[in-house]
């Protein structure tokens, strides 16, 4: 039996889906960033978060969530826009 692949996506109850099936978490949280800038310039956040395509256990989504908030946060820079 093949695994499926693990993929990422971006949901939110109030800005619901980001339309794309990231295959990697860079291009996941690019997508993030891009969202967070566009909503700040709308003057409100998002209430997208990462979601996985997979059930991982909470030990492998801690470390896809940590690796995830590296690529947001690579220069260090606080994302605020509420
Ligand atoms: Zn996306």
């Amino acid at each position: 039996m093949k695994a499926p692949p693990l993929v990422f996506f971006l949901r939110g109850i109030v800005r619901g889906d980001c339309g794309h099936v990231h295959r990697t978490l860079q291009a996941a949280a690019k997508c993030y960033r891009r969202e967070w800038s566009d909503c700040a310039m709308l003057g409100g956040y998002t209430d997208r978060t990462l979601k996985f395509s997979l059930d991982l256990t909470k030990a492998e989504s801690q470390l896809v969530r940590t690796a995830f908030d590296g690529y947001l946060h690579g220069e260090k820079v606080t994302v605020s826009c509420e």
